[in-house]
């Protein structure tokens, strides 16, 4: 409550929902399934040190980040685990090796590329190579493994750690049977390479909903993402995750409304019969979305609904609380336990990964 006074908007982290939502995942899973927990974009708004650190200590066994400067920001905070990064430029070779960090291989160029630097350099690097069944973004292509095989056999500094794929839709029903067909290519594709290697490194295929969705394939490892975070995405098991991330600002001032008076820029806000309005301590660049103006997003006062009127503000946004008796000082809830993050997504035509990753650093994280 010190924190939200001093900071105005502050996001709440549950760590003992955190270890909740990964104990009701390996429930899914067979004991000796591994996982892999995704922690890019600053843990899912969640803060990545801080996270990684409880996921560290609750035995999953990789980490998975988008870029190397989140790599190296972990190992700069004594984060131990391995960590897979999806998108590792080439420029940052030097900086993985450095900080034990393991890239996702994509292509043959990208291949040919990380291992002459592990020639020239004289390093060994372990790496993961991405499969691409349908998801048409990164990875290898059927066409393309007769080569990725030469290439293995002729570069041995590289070792392969996993093997892994993306399903386009493991969320959505409609998708049921292409996701199907990606997970069979997926597994001609990783036989194909296993059929060279002397050793046998991890094969993943499923994320959050794939785990929820298509058990049977889970191979030897999963990479846990939203669900962790608390958002069920295929709304089979809503009920058994717990929130983890409760958002808190604070009233600045309330005011009383004339009849026709507006609300903030371009007099957008507008109280025909007047009314009270709380201006909150919460604006777009904290991360709460310009497209919540004018009745879009809604906040919890004392656990009544208040709307936003008007535009949201760089800093600030305005509710209408008429009728609600309130101060200044007060604590408004954009969401958490009692308000649904997919309700809200919904509410603005976007997904919940957006909501939380949108959150930005100023707003203080406090963990509990
Ligand atoms: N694997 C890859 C390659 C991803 O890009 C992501 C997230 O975007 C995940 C796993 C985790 O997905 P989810 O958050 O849906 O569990």
């Amino acid at each position: 409550r010190l924190q939200q006074r001093i900071h105005g908007t502050t996001l709440e982290i549950n760590l003992n929902a955190l270890t909740h939502n990964y104990n009701f995942y390996k429930k899914q899973l067979s004991p000796k399934t591994k996982v892999m927990v995704m922690v890019k974009a600053f843990a899912y708004g969640g803060g990545a040190v801080e996270i990684a650190n409880q996921i560290q200590t609750m035995g999953a066994d990789y980490l998975g980040v988008a870029f190397s400067d989140e790599g190296i920001a972990l190992r700069k905070q004594g984060i131990k685990l391995p960590i897979m990064v999806l998108n590792a430029m080439q420029e940052s070779f030097g900086l993985c090796s450095e900080f034990d960090l393991e890239p996702v291989v994509f292509s043959p160029e990208f291949f040919e590329s990380l291992a002459s630097w592990c020639l020239i350099h004289q390093k060994k690097m372990r790496i993961h190579l991405d499969m691409d069944t349908g998801m048409h973004r990164l990875g290898f292509e059927k066409k393309q493994l007769e080569l990725l095989k030469g290439l293995i056999q002729s570069n041995p500094q590289l070792e392969i750690a996993s093997i892994y794929t993306h399903l386009v839709g493991a969320d959505e029903e409609i998708h049921r049977e292409f996701s199907l067909s990606q997970l069979k290519s997926f597994e001609g594709m990783k036989n194909e390479v296993l059929d060279i290697l002397s050793y046998h490194p991890l094969i993943h295929a499923l994320n959050s909903a794939g785990i929820v969705a298509f058990p049977e394939f889970q191979f030897s490892m999963v990479r846990l993402g939203i669900g962790l975070y608390g958002v069920e995405v295929t709304g089979k098991h809503e009920l058994a995750l717990r929130a983890i991330s409760t958002l808190k600002t604070t009233i600045s001032q309330v005011k009383e409304l004339e009849a026709g008076e507006t609300v903030g820029y371009s007099r957008k806000g507008v109280l025909p019969a007047g009314g009270t309005i709380a201006t909150l301590a919460l604006g777009y660049a904290d991360g709460y979305d310009r497209r919540f103006s004018n009745g879009k997003g809604y906040v919890l006062i004392q656990g009544q609904k208040a709307a936003v009127i008007g535009n949201v503000c760089m800093d600030m946004c305005m509710v209408d609380v008429s009728g609600m008796d309130v101060k200044a000082g007060d604590e408004a809830i954009v969401y958490g336990e009692k308000i649904s993050l997919k309700e809200l997504a919904d509410q603005i035509g976007t997904i919940p990964y957006e909501l939380l990753t949108n959150i930005s650093t100023r707003v203080k994280r406090v963990y509990y």
